[in-house]
């Protein structure tokens, strides 16, 4: 952040006018704080960073593409706030939006372009800073009040030209009261460098209840919501907020009734619920006998104990790529290989399914390189990035094989398109197991179903393999063409669609008929309605949130196989 944030007194400058946002809840719960808005770019950092340009048209166009790109932007904002929220928000957008527009302060930033012949994004922060003086010293509060929306329209230019799109340092090492945190995006990197001490709910203005930095919003517990059109540009750091991430409302400025409401509302609510008592897992049967197995999805030592206390019978899925999130190195291999170690343990030696490093698109370690790539989430994922990082993929196999010698643990595949991206990947596999002294035999191997091509060709796979893992958040995406992140789209992603029930139901019977191990790890397995109808498609084993395995286990055991099966007949149906 930079100086910005601490020299402006924003809050006692601003008007203070209620305001109402909403979003899709992620994480429930009700906050009542300041807001601290994440300003992704730091000016004084620009204004430092300066460089003399030749080529001055260049510099123009570059503006002209980020005011384009802002101007796209903003009228998506607008046209979802007309959908989704009340008030003066959708006035504040249309504000910014003619600003973009607003030929004297562009030609402001022309001409100091000219006269100084350095980089663009040192010219915008420096006019920033001008106008910031500029308004300042106006006398007229309404007058002066405009520099927010000056200050948004042009922090949204500088983000563009300088392709931010996430955080890249931890920004809330300054920070000293709780804030409920807002950001225009965050990814899960992002998510992973945050304090959590500090921030007592989270706004998230792009995105969607399906995204990977919703999965780990829930895992977090924090109250969330994601989806709040106009969030990053209509709340500001120190804003007074109440967040009720039950109905996913956001009330700016509240009254002094709100306030009365929602303490009330937050007294009534069970306080932190603590973890369950360790209870051995049970089998679980359907009313008819059937035996379905329920396993946890995680990623951290917290979470494993989670697991086992709400009684799982393993993790079914451990997303190694948080735990390297998480770090500002690449953990060395005796690292890596402990923190395996612990979660068995804390597992109490039941089965462990490792997920390979699933990075690329949104999940961007700071300390490995990526590509640049028109369509990341098309592109160069998963395993294709593994074995496209042949010394990574080996210290990463030789910490997960070093942890097979002590404790129960399958390999998962993540973002398997191609029967060769299997086999390339168990070349890698074999030659660590020599390694490290270990049986190939012993391995347990298996692969994410989330891509349609590999859907279909289950019989490709399973000589191979000794199991699958249905990944519904990525297959849902890459089946109906929608965006995951996108909250706009969710309504293609449904996995109760007959199309997507009918596939889930194709692979567990080949799963089946080849003896394969089949299990469901995407969100929708936590739902205890739609997870009967995965048992009703012959899944044998879901994986899920830790918390939902108690509602999960008891829809399943209420039912028998006959009936899950008449609940899927009905379903097809519908659309
Ligand atoms: C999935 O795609 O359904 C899945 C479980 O993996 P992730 O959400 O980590 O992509
Ligand atoms: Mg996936």
């Amino acid at each position: 952040m930079g100086k910005r944030g601490k020299s402006m007194s924003i809050p006692s400058e601003r008007e203070r006018i209620r305001g109402e946002l909403r979003g899709e809840p992620v994480s429930p719960g009700i906050a009542v704080a300041n807001a601290l808005l994440f300003e992704t770019v730091a000016l004084d950092v620009l204004e430092i960073d300066s460089y003399l340009v030749n080529d001055i048209p260049n510099e123009f166009n570059k503006l002209e593409n980020a005011l384009e790109k802002s101007r796209e932007q903003l009228r998506k904002i607008y046209r979802q706030l007309n959908e989704k929220s009340s008030g003066n928000a959708q006035d504040i957008v249309k504000i910014q939006l003619q600003l973009l527009d607003d030929v004297s302060l562009l030609n402001e930033s022309r001409e100091l372009l000219l006269s100084c012949r350095l980089n663009i994004e040192h010219v915008i922060a420096r006019q920033i800073r001008i106008l910031e003086t500029r308004f300042a010293s106006m006398d007229d509060e309404v007058l002066r009040s405009r520099f927010f929306d000056i200050q948004d329209t042009y922090q949204r230019i500088l983000r563009n030209l300088l392709n931010i799109d996430h955080m890249k340092s931890d920004p809330l090492k300054r920070i000293e009261t709780d804030v409920i945190f807002i950001a225009n995006r965050l990814l899960p990197s992002d998510i992973a460098l945050l304090d959590f001490k500090k921030i007592t709910g989270i706004i998230i203005e792009e995105g969607s209840a399906l995204s990977h930095a919703a999965g780990m919003l829930k895992s977090i517990k924090i109250p969330a919501i994601i989806g709040a059109p106009g969030a990053a540009s209509l709340i500001h750091t120190g804003d007074s907020l109440i967040l009720d991430a039950y109905s996913g409302t956001v009330l700016i400025w509240p009254n002094e009734d709100d306030k009365l409401v929602y303490t009330k509302k937050r007294r009534e609510l069970p306080s932190n619920t603590p973890l369950p008592k360790t209870t051995r897992p049970q089998k679980l049967f359907t009313a008819d006998g059937r035996r379905v197995r329920l396993e946890a999805n995680i990623s951290s030592v917290r979470e494993a104990r989670e697991a086992d206390a709400y009684g799982a019978e393993g993790v079914g899925l451990l997303r190694t790529e948080l735990y390297y999130m998480s770090q500002d190195h690449k953990p060395p291999v005796e690292e890596e290989l402990e923190f395996y170690r612990s979660i068995s343990c804390i597992m109490k030696e039941k089965p462990v399914a490792i997920r390979l490093l699933d990075l690329g698109a949104d999940k961007l370690p700071s300390f490995l390189n990526f590509y640049e790539e028109e369509n990341p989430q098309l592109g160069i994922r998963g395993v294709r990035y593994l074995l496209r990082n042949p010394e990574l993929l080996r210290q990463h196999l030789s910490a997960i094989i070093g942890a097979c010698k002590t404790a129960d643990i399958k390999i998962i595949l993540p973002f398997v398109a191609l029967p060769d991206d299997l086999h390339s990947t168990l070349d890698f596999i074999y030659e660590v197991c020599k390694e490290r002294n270990v049986s190939k035999q012993r391995l347990n191997v298996g692969i994410m179903v989330e891509i349609p091509s590999a859907a279909f060709s289950m019989r490709s796979f399973f000589p191979k393999i000794s199991f699958v893992s249905i990944g519904t958040n990525d297959l849902a995406q890459y089946l109906f063409a929608a965006s995951r992140e996108d909250s706009g789209l969710q309504e293609y992603c449904r996995i109760m669609r007959p199309v997507m029930l009918r596939l889930i139901k194709r692979i567990a019977r080949e799963a089946q008929a080849c003896k394969k191990a089949v299990s469901v790890c995407g969100e929708a397995a936590s739902d205890p309605y739609i997870a009967t109808l995965f048992v009703g498609c012959g899944v044998t084993s879901l994986s899920m949130r830790p918390s939902s395995i108690p509602a999960v286990r008891e829809a399943i055991s209420r039912m028998s196989f006959i009936d899950t099966r008449r609940r899927l007949r009905e379903a097809l149906l519908l659309d």
